[in-house]
């Protein structure tokens, strides 16, 4: 039996003006995935557990077949996990974002989206000067970055996203909690090394911000996550651009599929990420491949962009893969975004999402209605449960009803 999930994430999306009151979803052309939806289960899943915020980690996880509620503890140790740091028992990965401060104000949470290239030298100047035997700063990608604590006893405090509160005095966003001085102290002692650093100053004649301070936020210890052979006895991969999901992938035991040319953006090789995923199939039993793209589009407010992503999905993801799927005697498939990403919002809505269950051996079929997000409330069919849709995927649609 070989299996495929595919997620465009943030896909989901609400009527639009400008298309005439349709959604991106119904206004792009689609025939692979329309064509797919009409002969196949066609619903609604909830992938963001009420009380948690819709990321792609929380939402990610469901997809993957794990209950956020159970198995979820922040967002930097998935991504410590993508850049080889899994952390021990008792210990703590935190975000580490590069950032841009002047006069007490968070003035850029990305520092003028800073290169990997400079940010390494910074952050390798953090580890030189503040690393000891607790702490330590590992390098992640542009403004992305980590600090690992050895002694998660020490802390236990809230912490505030720096890209919810850019444009604000920082000092009314602190973290608060117990251990919270030791972060505070660190980013304090961040603007000293980082302030009149040589990066800086050529970042400063370049007519670009500095990175001149950290900002840590997201920490936790390691995720609560069995193995993905072990729960569910077969053998997975995952394609991905972006780091976190393949730090989810790395603690779950899938292999990591890296794809030349697969960017997290509009100019993403799909056709590349079609091949390597059919590629995948002949080794394992299932592939998880994500599309940032279509993400990325809704956080910019991009409709263009967004349709453009979805057709070029449907074309060199979906069409390939399901031709290839049908040559197998036993297939099952299922296509869901994580999350939406509305055109309006530019931010992700939790809103239980729009999803396709294909296979070889459905019970039922043909919701005769395409792959949009009113079709796929229409059917009536609503999984409440996030990670219901791999229990299926894995099991089979039918097998899971009767437990
Ligand atoms: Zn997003």
């Amino acid at each position: 039996m070989k299996r495929i999930v595919i997620v465009p994430d943030g896909v989901g999306d609400w009527p639009l003006k400008e298309l005439g009151n349709k959604t991106p979803l119904q206004a792009a052309s689609k025939p692979n995935l329309d064509d797919l939806s009409r002969h196949s289960i066609l619903g609604t899943l909830k992938t963001c557990p009420d009380g948690m915020y819709p990321g792609s980690d929380v939402c990610g996880l469901s997809l993957m077949g794990y209950d956020p509620k159970c198995v979820y503890t922040g967002r930097a140790p998935l991504e410590a996990a993508n850049i080889g740091i899994v952390l021990k028992p008792g210990e703590l990965a935190f975000r580490c974002n590069l950032v841009s401060e002047e006069k007490g104000v968070l003035t850029d949470y990305s520092a003028d989206h800073i290169t990997t290239e400079e940010a390494q030298i910074l952050i390798e100047e953090l580890q030189k000067n503040l690393g000891n035997n607790l702490i330590s700063f590992h390098t992640g990608k542009m403004y992305r970055h980590i600090m690992c604590y050895k002694r998660a006893v020490d802390i236990d405090c809230t912490t505030d996203q720096p890209h919810d509160f850019q444009g604000t005095p920082f000092a009314s966003h602190w973290p608060s909690g117990k251990g919270s001085e030791i972060l505070i102290d660190l980013t304090n002692e961040s603007k000293k090394i980082l302030t009149n650093h040589p990066i800086n100053q050529k970042r400063l004649k370049a007519g670009k911000k500095p990175a001149n301070m950290i900002w840590l936020w997201g920490g936790g210890p390691a995720p609560k996550l069995e193995h993905f052979e072990t729960r569910y006895g077969i053998k997975g991969g995952v394609i991905s651009a972006v780091d976190l999901l393949n730090g989810l992938g790395r603690y779950l035991g899938w292999e990591i599929i890296s794809v030349p040319g697969a960017t997290g953006y509009f100019d993403t090789d799909y056709q590349a990420k079609g091949r390597f995923a059919i590629e995948a199939l002949k080794r394992l039993d299932l592939v998880f491949v994500h599309v940032e793209a279509t993400d990325e589009a809704g956080h910019m407010g991009n409709v263009k962009e967004k349709i453009r992503a979805i057709e070029n999905i449907d074309k060199f993801i979906v069409g390939p893969i399901v031709e290839r799927l049908k040559e197998e005697k036993e297939w099952r498939l299922f296509v869901a975004p994580d999350h939406y990403t509305p055109i309006v919002k530019k931010t992700h809505v939790a809103e239980p999402v729009p999803f396709i269950f294909a296979g070889s051996d459905l019970p039922f079929c043909c919701s005769e209605r395409p792959y949009t997000e009113p079709d796929s409330k229409a059917t009536g069919i609503a999984l409440d449960r996030g990670y219901e849709l791999m229990l299926r995927l894995v099991k089979g649609w039918q097998h899971y009803e009767h437990g």
